[in-house]
C-alpha cells in the first residue's frame, strides 16, 4: 500500500485530497495544527484503519515513522482575512514548513507536491495567465506575505528538484470551491452565501468589476492527482477558466438562493488583483485534464452543502 502525507489534511482542499488518496486505495497521514482547519473535515475517515491523523505545525521539525511515497504540501492560511490575522504563521509554513517537507522526502525518497497559487502572479499584467508569466506581486503590501511565501516555497521547492535530484510537482491553483469552505473564511463564494442565508445584504467589493474563474474540487483534485503521477516538474495551472465579474457572480448567488437581499458595495481591499483566468493549455496537454464540473452545477451542490449546516453554525461563524 503506497503512503501519502496530506499536510494541512484537516483544511477544505486537504480533507478532499485525503478523501481522495483512500479512496484509490493509499495509506493517508494528514497533518494539521488545525490553525485555520477542522477535525469535522475529516472525522468520518478515523475509524478506517489506513487513515491517520497527527495535530503538528509543520513549520517546526516534521517526524514521520515508516516509509511515505508522496508528501503534499497543502498547509497554508488561504483566503485573505486568514493570511492577514496570521502574517508571520503564513510566511514561516511557506517557508520552514515547506523546508521541513522537502527534508523529509530526502530522507524517505518520497516525491512532493506543493500547494501554490494563482497569487504568484500578483495583480497580473498578462491575461489570461500562462505559467511562464513571472508576475506582479507588491512584496510589502498586505497580500505579499501569503504571495512570497507561496513563490519561495515554489523557489525551494526547484531548489531541491535541480540540486538535490529530487522528485517534485508544483500545481497553482486559481480559486477554487465547494463543500468544507468555512463559512467565515472570507472568501467571497462563501461570504454570498452565508449573507444570503442569514438574510442579510451580499458585501460587493469595490463595483464588482474584478473578474475570477471559480473551480469546482472535485475538478480541482482530479487534477492534482494526475499532476502527482506526471513526470512534470514546471508549475502547471489548475483552474476552470469560465471567468466572470464579481458583480455578475453576485447576481449568480441572488438568482440561485432567492433572497430578496441586494448587492451593497464596500470598499476594494488593497491590491486586490483586478482580473484573473487560468491558461490551462499545459493541463490540457500534459495531464488530458480540463474541469467537468459547470459553475452552475457545483454552486448548486455548495449552496445545499451551506444549507445543510444548523441555524447555530450559521449565526455563529456569521463574520
Ligand atoms: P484551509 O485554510 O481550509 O486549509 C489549510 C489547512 O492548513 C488548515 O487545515 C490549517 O489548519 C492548516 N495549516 C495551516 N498552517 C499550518 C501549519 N503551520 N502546520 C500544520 N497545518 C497548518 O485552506 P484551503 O483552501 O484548503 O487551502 C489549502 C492549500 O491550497 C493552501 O496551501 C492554499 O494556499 C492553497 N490554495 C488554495 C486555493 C483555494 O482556492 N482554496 C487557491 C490557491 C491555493
Ligand atoms: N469579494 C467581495 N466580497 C466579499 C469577499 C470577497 O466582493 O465579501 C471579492 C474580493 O475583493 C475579490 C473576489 O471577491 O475581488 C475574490 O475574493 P476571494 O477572497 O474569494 O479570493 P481572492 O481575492 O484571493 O481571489
Amino acid at each position: 500500500m503506497k503512503r501519502v502525507l496530506i499536510t494541512g489534511g484537516a483544511g477544505f482542499l486537504g480533507s478532499h485530497l485525503c478523501d481522495r488518496f483512500i479512496k484509490e486505495g493509499y495509506h493517508v497521514i494528514a497533518m494539521d495544527n488545525l490553525i485555520t482547519g477542522d477535525l469535522k473535515n475529516i472525522e468520518h475517515l478515523f475509524k478506517l484503519p489506513n487513515f491517520e491523523f497527527y495535530h503538528h505545525d509543520v513549520s517546526k521539525f516534521i517526524h514521520v515513522p515508516g516509509d511515505l511515497d508522496y508528501i503534499l504540501h497543502f498547509a497554508s492560511p488561504a483566503s485573505p482575512i486568514d493570511y492577514l490575522k496570521i502574517p508571520i504563521q503564513t510566511l514561516k509554513v511557506g517557508s520552514l514548513g515547506i523546508h521541513n517537507c522537502l527534508g523529509l522526502a530526502r530522507v524517505k525518497n518520497a516525491r512532493v507536491l506543493i500547494a501554490s497559487t494563482s497569487e504568484v502572479y500578483g495583480d497580473p499584467l498578462v491575461h489570461p495567465q500562462t505559467e511562464e508569466y513571472w508576475g506582479n506581486v507588491n512584496p510589502v503590501g498586505p497580500r505579499g506575505v501569503y504571495d512570497e511565501a507561496k513563490r519561495f516555497q515554489e523557489a525551494m521547492t526547484m531548489a531541491y528538484h535541480t540540486y538535490h535530484g529530487l522528485e517534485t510537482r508544483i500545481v497553482r491553483i486559481f480559486n477554487t470551491y465547494g463543500p468544507r469552505m468555512r463559512l467565515n473564511d472570507g472568501r467571497v463564494l462563501p461570504a454570498f452565501i452565508g449573507q444570503a442565508l442569514r438574510g442579510e445584504d451580499l458585501t460587493m467589493f469595490g463595483d464588482g468589476s474584478q473578474t475570477r474563474a471559480f473551480c469546482y474540487v472535485d475538478d480541482l483534485v482530479e487534477g492534482i492527482y494526475r499532476l502527482l503521477l506526471s513526470d512534470y516538474a514546471l508549475p502547471v495551472n489548475i483552474g476552470n477558466p469560465d471567468e466572470i465579474t464579481i458583480k455578475e457572480f453576485g447576481e449568480e448567488i441572488i438568482k440561485l438562493t432567492g433572497t430578496s437581499q441586494k448587492l451593497i458595495s464596500l470598499p476594494l481591499p488593497t491590491d486586490d488583483p483586478k482580473q484573473r483566468k487560468p491558461d490551462i493549455t499545459k493541463a490540457k496537454g500534459i495531464l488530458g485534464w480540463e474541469p467537468k464540473v459547470s459553475r452552475a452545477e457545483g454552486l448548486k451542490i455548495t449552496y445545499e452543502y451551506f444549507k445543510s449546516l444548523s441555524q447555530e453554525d450559521l449565526h455563529r461563524l456569521a463574520h
